[in-house]
C-alpha cells in the first residue's frame, strides 16, 4: 500500500480509569461512522457491553488469571450481533465473514489466527495455538485442527447478519460511485485485564473492515500491531483501521514508549493515535499497565464503545 501523510493532526481523546488492583478494560470498536447509532442500536450495544464486562469481572473477583477475565468477557462480545466480530462480524466484499483473534499474556505467551470461517468463538483458536502448538499465527486452521483444539464450529452463515449484508450493500453502491469510505468500515472487539496476582494479558476478536478483500487480514491477529502484552509495562487492545495500525506497530509503540522512553501509558497511548492519525487512519486503543490506572483512547472525532470495571465500579460508554 502506498503512504499517506495527513497534515494536520488533531489531539486524540485519552482518559485514564480505576487504579491499582484487578481492573479489566474492554472496547466495542472505534471509528467514524458511515450513521450514527439509533437509540436501539445503541442501548443494545451498551447492554452488551455491560454484560461483558460484568462475565469478565467476575473471573478477576474470582482471583482467576488475567486471561480468563479477557476471554471470558470477549466470548459475550462474540455472541453479540452488535459488534463487529463473531456472529455479527463485518463482510468481506464476497459477503462472508473472515474472523481473526489474537491473546497474549505478560509473560509473552501469545497466539493468534486470521481467516476464520467456522470457529464460533475466534478467540478460542487464538488460546488454542498459544496452548496446544509450538506457534504463533494460523492462517485458516483446518476443520480438523480446529476439532482437535476443541474449537466449536458452526456454518459460516451463522456469523452474517441482516445488518451487516445491508452494511455491505450500502459499501458497494457507494464504492461503485466514487466514495472511499475506508475510514468508516470497522468495528473490532478487544480487552485488557490485570488479575489480583498483577498479571496481566490482552486480547482482541474482529470480522476485519466491510467489503475488504478476500484474504484482507488487519491489525487484529498481528502481535504487536493490534495486541501486545509484556509484564514489564503494559497490555494492549487496538481497533481502527488495521492497516494504520500495522503501519505503526501501534500496541507495541505503546510498550516500547512505556518500558524504553520512560513515557507513561497515557502519553504512550497518545502519541501512538496522533501516529496513525498522522496516516490517515483512525480508531481507538485500551491498556492495562501492570501498576496504575488504565488508559481508554480513540483518534479525534472518533466514536468508541468501552467499558470498564474495578471493584464494585462498573462504567459503559457507547
Ligand atoms: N482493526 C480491524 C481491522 O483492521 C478492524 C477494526 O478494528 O474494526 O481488521
Amino acid at each position: 500500500m502506498k503512504a499517506q501523510v495527513v497534515e494536520s493532526v488533531e489531539m486524540p481523546d485519552v482518559i485514564e480509569v480505576g487504579g491499582d488492583g484487578p481492573l479489566l478494560v474492554i472496547h466495542g470498536g472505534a471509528g467514524r461512522r458511515l450513521h450514527e447509532m439509533t437509540p436501539e442500536q445503541a442501548s443494545e450495544t451498551e447492554a452488551a457491553l455491560a454484560r461483558a464486562v460484568e462475565a469478565g469481572y467476575a473471573q478477576l473477583a474470582a482471583g482467576a488469571p488475567a486471561e480468563e477475565a479477557v476471554i471470558a468477557a470477549i466470548h459475550v462480545m462474540e455472541d453479540a450481533p452488535c459488534f463487529n466480530c463473531a456472529h455479527g462480524a463485518a463482510l468481506t466484499l464476497d459477503g462472508t465473514a473472515a474472523l481473526d483473534s489474537s491473546l497474549m499474556l505478560g509473560d509473552g505467551s501469545c497466539g493468534a489466527a486470521c481467516g476464520l470461517t467456522t470457529a464460533k468463538h475466534p478467540i478460542d483458536v487464538a488460546r488454542a495455538v498459544m496452548e496446544r502448538t509450538p506457534h504463533v499465527l494460523f492462517s485458516q486452521p483446518t476443520a480438523s485442527q480446529l476439532e482437535e483444539w476443541g474449537i466449536e464450529q458452526v456454518d459460516n452463515s451463522y456469523f452474517v447478519t441482516e445488518r451487516r449484508l445491508a452494511q455491505l450493500e450500502e459499501f458497494r453502491a457507494r464504492a461503485a460511485a466514487g466514495h472511499d469510505d475506508s475510514a468508516t468500515r470497522h468495528g473490532t472487539v478487544g480487552a485488557v485485564a490485570r488479575d489480583v496476582n498483577g498479571h496481566i494479558a490482552a486480547g482482541t476478536s474482529t470480522g476485519g473492515i466491510t467489503g475488504q478483500m478476500p484474504g484482507r487480514v488487519g491489525d487484529s491477529p498481528v502481535i504487536g500491531a493490534g495486541t501486545y502484552a509484556n509484564q514489564g509495562s503494559v497490555a494492549v487492545s487496538c481497533t481502527g483501521t488495521g492497516e494504520k495500525f500495522i503501519q505503526e506497530s501501534s500496541a507495541y509503540q505503546i510498550h516500547a514508549r512505556v518500558a524504553l522512553a520512560g513515557e507513561t501509558p497515557s502519553e504512550a497511548a497518545e502519541a501512538m493515535l496522533s501516529a496513525v492519525d498522522g496516516r490517515g487512519g483512525n480508531g481507538g486503543v485500551i491498556v492495562v499497565p501492570a501498576k496504575g490506572a488504565g488508559v481508554i483512547g480513540r483518534t479525534a472525532r472518533t466514536q468508541m464503545n468501552y467499558a470498564w470495571a474495578q471493584g464494585d465500579r462498573r462504567t459503559t460508554h457507547v
